[in-house]
This record gives structure tokens, C-alpha cells and sequence, in this order.
């Protein structure tokens, strides 16, 4: 046993609390979220953290970062080697095989959210736990999915006050990839360039290829502006199926822009692969997708299924809600108390204590803090809380059988009977909703007592409208082709 210090014990390096202040973010997210995934059909899974290390190895690939140097695993006290997932992927797929879901109306559609934990290099946006959001399709080969999930994606960013734009590329099949390899390593192997790249580059010569590609070093960058693109070396399949998910973004009037060198970090995936990234952010930081996802129609058969196609993405959500901290946008606050109900003494307490309870027994957004004793300290604390009104009763009012109640916006008082206090909180409450608005705090909560108070009008965020007569929105890709010279190749 290692000795125990007196020092106080602290996080571990690259973990994080999400703290009750910062809860509003991760409650719009999933807020948003939902609505998003009930009209789309995605019913939700909950998997084990902790799954055999084999999965991984199969499922994620050995030569992934991920798997050969972020794994968390160890050998459980059983004598089993055990893994803290990494990511969802392997696992829905493992579930799907497992509970004979090939059976149902395909596709199948899940969501799952949740920690995963990675060995990684901590820095800003990366740590060793985050939590993910996960959606996967699994039992379609039609590139309307990936379509589908990409706009989920976009809508979901969007619905949350970020201006994204998405980022693809097809990585092609087994059948038309491999060609596609040859012809890279072919054009590395030849003029000395191969050995200009880094290290890590040219371990990934041999092991997967592909990934030089994403490669963000300078100098490999330099070379593989002249290497062969996978866009020249797709199968009319290939070509096809990502034909159809460009018309389908450009249908709904999602902006993206082709990247022929983005490739993605895991073995798994074909044909169309997609990050989202913020708009203005510096896209050489390799930290900087907030969204990752693409098609893997070949895992479920890894993994020992009977061959299936899917496609499925993962958002980030702490990356995510950092940028919206950066930004200053404030999740509206939807729940603030109808009524606070504060005391003097204790035989009040008591009182106010069962009346806290009937109060919310009847359905009321209640407050408290009852181990205040002060009223000035209650009154502040139900003024910073947003309540409506509020309840106070004190010693005179116990053997009076009354109860104040305190209007919160105009201070203005009035002593009622005990016996109606029911009633009249909700007459009162009636009347004042008559005109329903909500507060958005402007600046952090930290920052605090700056109000800003907006009439709610519905869900917040902008629907693109659909313009069937809209010309693609294709956008210089600042490093590589256009996106309309590539579309041309296709
Ligand atoms: P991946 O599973 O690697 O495709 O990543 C999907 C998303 O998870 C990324 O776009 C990021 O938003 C997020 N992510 C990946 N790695 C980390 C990390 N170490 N720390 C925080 N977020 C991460």
C-alpha cells in the first residue's frame, strides 16, 4: 500500500468537475439535443464503461491513436484484460450483435451519451474524460443517413447559437482504396519525399497509410499538397453514394466544404467521413472539430456480426460548451421558482418546511434556504434564484394564522390568511403569467448580477430556409482544391 500524504487530494490530470454552475449548458445541450433525436427516430442506449480490451483492438484498430497509445485498460482482478471505453462505436456495435438486433426494422438508430476516457495529451480541449455524444445508424447502406446525420449534426450546433460549417471527403471502399494507397505511396516513395516527412508520418507509411494524410505538421502538409487525391480513385459506387449526400446538404442549405486530405483518426471508416468545425476557428488546430463521424459499413463484420452497413458521428460536448462559454452565449434559464418560502425562527421553520412541501406537492416551482437565518439573506438569496414571490412567516404570523406574501418585482407586501395561502399563490401566479418572459443571464454566472430579461419566443436558433432553386453553397477549401473542381472529378 502506497503511503497516504496529509496533502489534500486533488483531480487527476486531464479529468474535470462540471460543476453545479456550468449544469445549465450540459441541460441545453441534451435540451436541444432530444428534440432533435425524438423527430429523427434515435432510441437511446446505455452500455458498460468497462468492456473487454479485445473489442477495441478489433473494433477501433491497434494502429489507431486511440488503441495504441490512449487505452485505458488493465487486467481486472479476475485475470481479464478490461478496457474504460474510449469511444461508443464499438460497443453499440458489440450490443447490436449481441441482442440479435439485425432482426428488427432496419436501420436500427441509437444514441448514447456519456464519459469515454483517453490517455491523451492534456491540453486546452483535450482531456483524459469527456463526454460524448454518440448517435449511430446501424443496417442502412443508403447515403441519405449519412446525410441525415450530418444535418442532426449542423442543426444541433446551430440550435445552440454556433455557426459551424461541415468538412467531408469520401476515403473510398475496399474495392477503390487500395489502389488509391498504392498510387500515395508510389508518389512518396519517389524523389526523396518520404523521408521529409516526421516520424510519426512515416511509422504511418506502413501501418495506415490514410492517416498521413491529417498529418498537421508544416513540412508533411508541403508534401502531400502534390500527392494523388482519393477523389480520383473512386468506384462509381463510391462516387455515387457521396454524389447523393453533397445533394442532400445542398438541398437543406448546409454549408461545407470538400477536404480531399481529411481522412479521419480510426480504421473503421468508408466512404463518406465529416468533422464540424466553428466557423472562425484556426482549422490547423487539430483540437478544434467539435464534431466527428462517417460511415463504417464494414465493423458489425469485424466484431463477428453478419456483414452490415453504418454510419455515425460523436460530438464533443466539454470542447463544445467551452466555445460556447468563449462565445458568451448564455443558455436561457427556464426554470426559476414561482415561489420562495422563508422563515424566522424555528417554530417557522418547521412550518415553512411542511408548506415548501405541500407547495410543491400541488405542482409549484418552489425555493428555499432554510439554513438561513436572517430575512434580508433569504430575500437576497430568493431575488438572485428569480422567484416570483414570496411566502415568509414568522413567529407573529404562526400564532396569527396568516403568512406574508412578498410580490419579488415590486417589493410591495401583504399579509393573508394561512388557510388561503393556496389559493392566493395561485391567483397571483395566474396574473403574472399572463405576460410569460424569461431572464438570460448576460455574462457568466460567476460574473453575475447583469440581467438581461427577453420575451421568449419559442426555440432559440435559426432555421435555414429550404430553397430547392439554391445554387450549392461551395466555398474555397483554403488548402486544397475548390470544392467545385473536385465535385467535377467526381
Ligand atoms: P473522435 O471520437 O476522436 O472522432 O472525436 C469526436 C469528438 O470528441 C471530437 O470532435 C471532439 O469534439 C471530442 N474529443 C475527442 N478527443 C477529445 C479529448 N481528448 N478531449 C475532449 N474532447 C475530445
Amino acid at each position: 500500500m502506497p503511503r497516504i500524504s496529509n496533502k489534500p487530494i486533488q483531480l487527476l490530470k486531464g479529468f474535470k468537475d462540471i460543476l453545479p454552475e456550468h449544469q445549465k449548458y450540459w441541460d441545453f445541450f441534451m435540451g436541444k439535443a432530444l428534440v432533435l433525436l425524438q423527430s429523427y427516430g434515435y432510441g437511446r442506449i446505455d452500455l458498460p464503461v468497462i468492456e473487454q480490451t479485445n473489442l477495441y483492438l478489433k473494433g477501433t484498430g491497434k494502429h489507431t491513436d486511440i488503441v495504441s497509445k490512449e487505452l485505458y485498460n488493465f487486467e481486472d482482478k479476475g485475470g481479464e484484460n478490461v478496457t474504460v471505453r474510449p469511444e461508443f462505436t464499438p460497443g453499440i456495435c458489440r450490443a447490436y450483435i449481441e441482442h440479435g438486433m439485425l432482426n428488427r426494422p432496419q436501420p436500427v438508430k441509437f444514441y448514447a451519451y456519456g464519459p469515454v476516457f483517453r490517455h491523451d495529451n492534456p491540453q486546452s480541449g483535450r482531456f483524459r474524460q469527456f463526454n460524448q455524444l454518440d448517435l449511430e445508424v446501424i443496417g442502412s447502406e443508403n447515403p441519405v443517413v449519412d446525410a441525415e446525420l450530418i444535418i442532426i449534426a449542423y442543426r444541433l450546433l446551430e440550435s445552440l447559437g454556433l455557426s459551424v460549417e461541415v468538412r467531408l471527403n469520401s476515403i473510398g471502399c475496399p474495392e477503390c482504396r487500395p489502389e488509391y494507397i498504392t498510387s500515395l505511396k508510389q508518389y512518396l516513395s519517389s524523389g526523396g519525399r518520404k523521408k521529409s516527412l516526421c516520424e510519426n508520418c512515416r511509422e504511418r507509411y506502413t501501418k495506415n497509410p490514410l492517416r498521413m494524410l491529417d498529418c498537421k505538421n508544416e513540412q508533411c502538409q508541403q508534401v502531400f499538397k502534390e500527392a494523388p487525391q482519393i477523389v480520383d480513385f473512386l468506384c462509381d459506387q463510391c462516387k455515387k453514394n457521396f454524389m447523393e449526400v453533397l445533394e442532400q446538404l445542398d438541398d437543406l442549405g448546409v454549408l461545407y466544404q470538400l477536404d480531399v486530405r481529411l481522412v479521419r483518426g480510426l480504421d473503421y471508416y468508408n466512404g463518406t467521413a465529416f468533422e464540424i468545425y466553428l466557423k472562425q476557428d484556426d482549422l490547423t488546430k487539430s483540437q478544434s472539430a467539435l464534431v466527428g463521424g462517417g460511415r463504417y459499413d464494414g465493423l458489425i463484420e469485424i466484431l463477428g456480426g453478419r456483414p452490415t452497413p453504418a454510419s455515425g458521428f460523436a460530438i464533443g460536448i466539454e470542447r463544445l460548451i467551452s466555445k460556447m462559454r468563449e462565445l458568451k452565449i448564455e443558455p436561457p434559464i427556464h426554470k426559476k421558482p414561482d415561489i420562495f418560502v422563508a422563515q424566522l425562527g424555528s417554530e417557522a421553520r418547521k412550518e415553512c418546511f411542511r408548506l415548501f412541501e405541500r407547495l410543491m406537492s400541488r405542482g409549484f416551482k418552489v425555493a428555499e434556504a432554510f439554513s438561513k437565518d436572517g430575512l434580508k439573506n433569504q430575500l437576497e438569496r430568493a431575488d438572485s434564484v428569480g422567484a416570483k414571490f414570496s411566502l415568509i412567516l414568522g413567529q407573529r404570523e404562526l400564532l396569527d394564522k396568516t403568512i406574508i406574501i412578498r410580490d419579488m418585482q415590486s417589493g410591495i407586501q401583504e399579509i393573508i390568511n394561512y388557510d388561503k395561502v393556496m389559493d392566493v399563490v395561485s391567483k397571483r401566479l395566474e396574473t403574472a403569467s399572463s405576460s410569460v418572459k424569461v431572464y438570460i443571464d448576460k455574462d457568466n454566472a460567476n460574473k453575475g448580477s447583469d440581467k438581461n430579461e427577453v420575451e421568449i419566443s419559442g426555440p432559440s436558433g435559426k432555421d435555414e430556409p429550404i430553397d430547392k432553386n439554391k445554387k450549392p453553397k461551395y466555398k474555397l477549401n483554403p488548402s486544397s482544391d475548390d470544392n467545385e473542381r473536385t465535385i467535377n472529378r467526381l
